[in-house]
């Protein structure tokens, strides 16, 4: 009954199930996904009568704007949004001179485990919906009165681990009837799960894949993501050049630089041997710390060093920009901090 999830075809059989005609499937689905309306009343050229009936059977979905912190530095907000059994999610909005960029949640926790990242202490709650995703963008599009361009699904949760939600909420957001974004400007993030990575490098979608590598050898992956021990770096990366190969897709490699752990040059260079040759690009993340681990940012110095080593070598490696510096950075700290005063 969640009919912000439904794709067209869906909503025209249910239509065709209450009796109605089939064209009311497009005028509702863009008042939905066009227009992102927040309620039945604002559907005018839908009749009153059936206005009403959807109101009883299919509730829409409204998530309720529960925090908002904005950063003094370049503007990101950070968003807590309520969902409607009770759970609370995270969303990012950033400013961009290419465009805005919204960072959103695929579940509720995450079981993932990865040392350095407060989404997954407490552990998985439950998924996502379609629609729960796709709420984050529209809520945030209504309140900034702006536009976003590009999505990355690197907030709470394992996109891979609710894989079809996932493809559905890119399918959704796509559509030529809908919010019309572009699949180039969608990142699904993943900390490498094999066959959710190359299922996704079948389904002609042209969004860019991101891996969570952050290290070059399996020992030290092992000990910051317990990911590792199921899959060998070796297969990841066949999956990443699987998805490559399919989709002719550049992949990205995301490395969190752990200040003692995984910044040092010989690390660099292990690094540079394992990517050497393929057509990707690395992103460099200077870890935010939680206060649940002692994990410590790697010193300005060192993360120039390490960039200008890969760089000098000729891989293309940037270093993120960090936002919001000053509203509680780290992904799934605001959520836990909401928690943790119930
Ligand atoms: N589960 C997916 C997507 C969510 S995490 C994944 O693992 O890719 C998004 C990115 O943020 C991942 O690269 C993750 O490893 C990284 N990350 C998580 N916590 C972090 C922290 N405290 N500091 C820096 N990067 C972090």
């Amino acid at each position: 009954m969640d009919i912000k999830s439904m794709s067209l075809k869906e909503l025209e059989e249910m239509l065709k199930n209450m009796g109605e005609k089939a064209f009311r499937a497009k005028q509702l689905y863009q008042w939905i996904h066009e227009k992102q309306a927040a309620s039945y009343e604002e559907m005018s050229n839908i009749s009153l009568d059936l206005r009403k009936k959807l109101e009883i059977e299919f509730p829409l979905l409204r998530l309720k704007k529960i925090q908002v912190k904005e950063s003094a530095i370049d503007g990101t907000r950070k968003y807590l949004f309520g969902l409607p059994d009770g759970n609370v999610v995270e969303s990012v909005w950033m400013k961009y001179h290419h465009g805005n960029s919204v960072c959103i949640s695929t579940q509720v926790g995450c079981r993932m485990g990865c040392r350095f990242c407060a989404s997954t202490l407490d552990g998985l709650e439950r998924n996502l919906l379609p629609s729960e995703m796709l709420e984050q963008i529209y809520a945030i599009a209504r309140d900034t009165g702006e536009r976003v361009a590009n999505i990355v699904l690197m907030g709470t949760g394992e996109p891979m681990d609710n894989y079809d939600n996932v493809v559905k909420f890119v399918r959704l957001i796509t559509s030529f009837e809908g919010y019309k974004l572009s699949q180039r400007n969608i990142t699904i993030s993943t900390c490498g799960i094999v066959e959710g990575i190359r299922r996704l490098a079948k389904e002609e979608l042209a969004v860019t894949l991101a891996l969570s590598l952050h290290a070059a050898t399996d020992e030290k992956r092992k000990q910051l993501m317990p990911v590792a021990y199921k899959y060998t770096l070796k297969e990841v990366l066949d999956a990443c050049e699987y998805y490559f190969q399919q989709t002719k897709r550049r992949v990205s490699f995301e490395y969190s630089l752990v200040a003692g752990v995984n910044d040092n040059l010989e690390d660099a260079r292990e690094l540079w041997q394992l990517v050497k040759g393929k057509n990707c690009h690395i992103n460099l993340i200077p870890v935010n710390p939680i206060k649940e681990r002692d994990f410590k940012q790697s010193e300005k110095k060192q993360i120039q060093q390490f960039k200008d080593f890969l760089n000098q070598k000729g891989v293309t490696a940037t270093v993120r920009r960090e936002m919001g510096r000053d509203i509680d950075g780290a992904c799934g700290q605001l959520r836990r901090s909401h928690m943790n005063k119930q």
